[in-house]
């Protein structure tokens, strides 16, 4: 289930780097390269799903999952706290349409963002 023209499918593919930080047997989780934290690393599902939504239909048990790695990330970049990021659609920011989930943390975030 990966799109030949999806970003995020080569990276699982291996055939476009990422530094990868964090891997189980249906999700990899890779440092963005554009961090906007000090720790800012996506977690996305091997399989190709476009969105959360459709995600969370198709395999609850992967979204599941997905939501344990990037705890587990958090964990591992030994963060006091962490704030998790899921757009959907363009309008939200999103820019990649293969599912991922933004793991940021390291520095005070307020809320709402300024
Ligand atoms: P979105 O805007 O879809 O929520 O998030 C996409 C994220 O992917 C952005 O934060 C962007 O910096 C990141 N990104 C785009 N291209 C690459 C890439 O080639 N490698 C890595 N590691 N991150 C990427
Ligand atoms: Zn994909």
């Amino acid at each position: 289930m990966a799109d030949s023209d999806c970003l995020f499918c080569k990276i699982v593919k291996g055939d476009v780097q990422a530094t990868v930080v964090r891997e189980s047997d249906r999700t990899l989780a890779f440092r963005d390269i554009n961090p906007q934290a000090p720790t800012h690393a996506l977690v996305i599902t091997k399989d190709h799903w476009p969105t959360v939504a459709e995600l969370a239909t198709g395999d609850p048990d992967l979204l599941g999952e997905l939501h344990r790695e990037a705890a587990a990330v958090a964990a591992d970049e030994g963060l006091s706290g962490h704030r998790l990021v899921i757009n959907t659609g363009s309008s939200a920011g999103q820019t990649v349409w293969h599912v991922h989930v933004h793991v940021l943390g390291g520095r005070g975030m307020s809320w709402p963002p300024g």
